[in-house]
């Protein structure tokens, strides 16, 4: 069956699924010349096995919220891949999550794992919980709920969870507790843990501080520096805060970070006291808004960043919030370089067209990985029960984002045929990431 054919088959039968459907097509339309090169993979099907997760658990969640009514949420892990390594990949809470987006999130996670070249497969989980507005005690009672649910299907050798949107670390302390409560298991189950427990030093900061590094690479190919350069940054979560602090702390001028309220822009530039106010602020789930009375600054409500002139910009946020009118606001406005730090959050025609207008673009398996490299190497050091230096995980991780940028940087010279002089990141690193578990999968047989 070609790619062609097996994208017929996904299409009608996950009709319903569009974001799945729209990451599998993104990596589809770009790994074509290797697939052709290589008759095995067509003989194995590989790509229509790939496309299909090894399973997908759902389950209920039941839980008590601070008045005593009992609240009924869905969860689920799709286990997607584990032909480099035990299944890896985050937990959403977030009242938009479905499987779609488990999914989506989950067959990316297979490439990116596998660009890192640490051993992992892949994987997403999360539940339609929704944890804004809701106490520290009614997070706990839903973590411990989760876990309750998911423990059965995770394993420190099987399935590795961390986190992601709505979970960071006091979600993973709560889901770990439990899971150690039911298996009586002091292992690396899931990553993301508090440093001193079991936590790896750099992995808060590693998705955002990995994406300015893969940043650093991409200028560097350009003969440009960050110094002075106008970053715009959305989100304001974990990844966003980590790559605004990373982007001015190497001399660019990080103007915008967001919300699911709206913008905020501050032509001086974000500096280490404002970036700490605001990672304060957001830990509070106070309003991002407020900035203006303490720093001066815009607030454009319920605004994306992009109408703001800029040479970066680094996406941070969620799926498809950069969409085609967005990413032609960003090539007016000045945009040379677009560096997902979130998972696909551009459209596909948003994509088409910065692409269109040779905007350096890098896409979030490459650009994001950061996070779930450094979640590899907090498996491995608890694994052997000892612990890096902040120092040698920065140094690792920025040889990770060397490697994953270098390689998608020579697929592209290789396999990328239509605009040389232009390293296509997007086929570059679908190509490499699809290889490693493609050869996989060939050497297993039919298993897997
Ligand atoms: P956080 O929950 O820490 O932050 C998410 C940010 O995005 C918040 O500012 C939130 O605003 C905003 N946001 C979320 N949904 C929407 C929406 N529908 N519209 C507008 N804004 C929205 O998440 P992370 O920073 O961890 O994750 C951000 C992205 O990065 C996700 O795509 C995630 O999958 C990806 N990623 C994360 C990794 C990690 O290590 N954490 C690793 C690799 C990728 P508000 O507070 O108002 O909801």
């Amino acid at each position: 069956m070609s790619i062609s054919q097996a994208i017929e088959k996904i299409e009608a039968r996950y009709a319903h699924q569009p974001e799945f459907i729209q990451a599998v097509k993104e990596v589809a339309i770009t790994i074509a010349p290797l697939y052709d090169s290589h008759p095995e993979y067509d003989a194995f099907k590989v790509f229509e096995r790939l496309v299909e997760p090894d399973r997908v658990m759902g389950f209920r969640i039941n839980w008590e919220n601070d008045k005593g009514v009992v609240q009924v949420n869905r969860g689920w892990r799709v286990q997607f891949s584990n032909a480099l390594g035990p299944y890896k990949g985050g937990i959403r809470f977030h009242p938009t999550v479905n499987q779609s987006v488990l999914k989506f999130l989950g067959f990316e996670q297979i490439f990116k794992n596998a660009l890192t070249g640490l051993p992992m497969g892949g994987a997403k989980g999360g539940s339609d919980f929704d944890p804004k507005g809701k106490s520290d005690n009614e997070i706990r009672r839903f973590c411990y709920a989760f876990m309750r649910e998911l423990h059965p299907y995770i394993n420190k050798d099987t399935d590795v969870p961390a986190g992601d949107i709505g979970v960071s670390g006091r979600e993973i302390s709560y889901m770990f507790a439990m899971y150690k409560n039911l298996t009586r298991e002091y292992g690396g189950v899931l990553t993301g843990k508090g440093v001193g427990f079991g936590g790896s030093l750099m992995r808060t900061e590693a998705t955002g501080y990995g994406a300015v590094y893969f940043l650093e690479n991409m200028l560097t190919a350009q003969n440009e520096r960050i110094d002075g350069k106008r970053v715009l940054v959305s989100g304001a979560g974990n990844v966003s805060l980590h790559a605004a602090e990373k982007a001015h702390m190497l001399g660019g001028v990080v103007v915008t970070v967001s919300d699911s309220q709206g913008t905020l822009y501050d032509g001086a530039g974000l500096n280490q006291e404002k970036i700490n106010w605001l990672k304060a602020q957001k830990a509070k789930s106070q309003p991002l808004a407020d900035y203006v009375a303490v720093y001066g600054g815009e607030w454009f409500a319920g605004q994306k960043p992009w109408h703001i002139k800029g040479d970066i910009a680094i996406p941070s946020a969620t799926q498809n919030e950069v969409n085609e009118e967005d990413a032609k606001l960003m090539v007016e406005n000045g945009i040379k370089y677009v560096v997902e730090g979130a998972n696909m959050p551009l459209t596909a025609d948003a994509i088409d067209h910065i692409r269109l207008h040779r905007v350096h673009y890098a896409p979030g398996k490459a650009a994001n990985a950061g996070g779930v490299a450094v979640s590899g190497l907090e498996m491995s050091q608890n694994s052997v029960r000892q612990y890096k230096t902040f120092e040698e995980i920065d140094a690792r991780l920025k040889v990770i984002m060397k490697n994953i940028h270098d390689g998608a940087a020579e697929a592209s010279e290789k396999y990328h045929q239509t605009d040389k002089g232009y390293i296509d990141y997007m086929t570059g690193a679908n190509i490499v990431g699809f290889k490693r578990v493609a050869d996989a999968l060939v050497a297993y047989g039919i298993l897997n």
